[in-house]
């Protein structure tokens, strides 16, 4: 007998996704992440919080983009694509080309210049996406990817395409798969609100179906200088060092919004020393490597802590970690301390050590 492995997220859930027996499954087996329980974060956040983080940094191309793009993908090419096109802050280009070199159809990356952690890069270019630096920022290269997708021959696997949001609700059902419901709150970065709005949908849909009986709260975190949510006015110039959500004026701006009221959640901006000591905890402390936007899940839940929010209340906290911490190595390095040298003296490296 053949071993049953897990399918990826379009025929693991094809039974919730708008796909037919005719759709091309073009899948890396996305999905199916860990749900980690903490070991030691959890205590910042209050006595009766059981917190769980969404590692997403696992899935194939390191990100949770990949739930998405074997979506858009896969309906690009039943509808005849032949390449696909978008603009990304690092981790939709990576996605885009790894999903379309699959599909064996060619991809277009535009990312803002000298703005995309080198991980990314890396795979824009291993996975053969023409790659074009723009001179601008994200909202730069998503302005060219939307004019260009609508007068030529190109798909765009943009959050704006709605099969990205389609795929990306996977991992709201895959929670309640395991915790066999869903959290009381659901932490995630915010950048173009897509993801937000992703897994609100998922948890929507789950009710709906009769899968669980109840919904979660929904808390966003924005970096403090790419926070349009937070203030309610688009940033013009967005800075952060997470880099994955520098976007001042998200795609998915409505659907948030809506997602936020709904739920009765909360939105609010983490500073990037913030992000950095959450992004260094979750390393050190529990063994999770992330990106630093990723971090700001964890930052944000440490912020409302820090107000009082969970106190006393006993309750399921799930963080989304987004993406892996190797995508963007020069940050990792940049926040730890330096290696230290030592000659090749089994001495001095005792004594280094204080064993000796
Ligand atoms: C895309 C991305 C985000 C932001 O997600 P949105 O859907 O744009 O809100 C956060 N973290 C990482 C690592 C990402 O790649």
């Amino acid at each position: 007998m053949a071993p049953r492995s897990w399918p990826g997220v379009i025929e693991h859930y094809k039974r919730l996704l708008p796909v037919g027996d005719d759709t091309p499954r073009i899948t890396l087996l996305e999905g199916n992440t860990p749900l980690i329980p903490s070991e030691h974060c959890h205590r910042r956040l209050g006595e009766g919080v059981r917190l769980f983080f969404k590692y997403e940094g696992v899935n194939p191309t390191c990100s949770f983009k990949d739930r998405g793009m074997t979506m858009a993908v896969s309906k690009a090419v039943e509808e005849g694509a032949q390449c696909t096109i978008c603009a990304s802050t690092g981790n939709t280009s990576a996605a885009a080309a790894a999903y379309s070199a699959r599909a064996g159809i060619r991809s277009v990356v535009l990312i803002p210049d000298g703005y995309v952690a080198l991980g990314k890069l890396a795979q824009a270019l291993a996975y053969g996406a023409r790659t074009i630096a723009v001179d601008g920022d994200f909202d730069d290269c998503l302005t060219l990817v939307r004019e260009i997708s609508d007068d030529y021959p190109v798909a765009l696997v943009n959050s704006l395409n709605p099969y990205r949001i389609q795929g990306q609700k996977t991992a709201a059902f895959e929670v309640c798969d395991v915790l066999g419901g869903p959290p009381e709150f659901h932490a995630l970065p915010v950048g173009n609100a897509g993801n937000i709005t992703s897994y609100w949908l998922g948890y929507c849909e789950y009710k709906e179906q009769g899968v669980t009986d109840r919904l979660p709260h929904m808390l966003g975190f924005q970096a403090a200088g790419a926070a349009p949510i937070v203030t309610g006015e688009r940033v013009d110039k967005p800075e952060t060092i997470a880099t994955a959500i520098r976007i001042g004026n998200p795609a998915r701006w409505q659907e948030a919004s809506a997602a936020l009221a709904e739920s009765d959640g909360r939105i609010e901006a983490v500073t990037d020393d913030e992000i950095v000591q959450a992004y260094r905890e979750l390393s050190g402390e529990e063994g999770i490597f992330c990106e630093p936007a990723s971090a700001a899940s964890y930052a944000g839940l440490k912020k409302l802590a820090a107000e009082g929010f969970f106190a006393g209340r006993r309750c399921t906290v799930v963080a989304t970690l987004t993406g892996h911490g190797l995508k963007d190595p020069d940050r990792a390095v940049a926040t730890a301390p330096e290696p230290e040298k030592a000659p090749n003296d089994i001495d001095a490296v005792v004594g280094m050590l204080g064993l000796g």
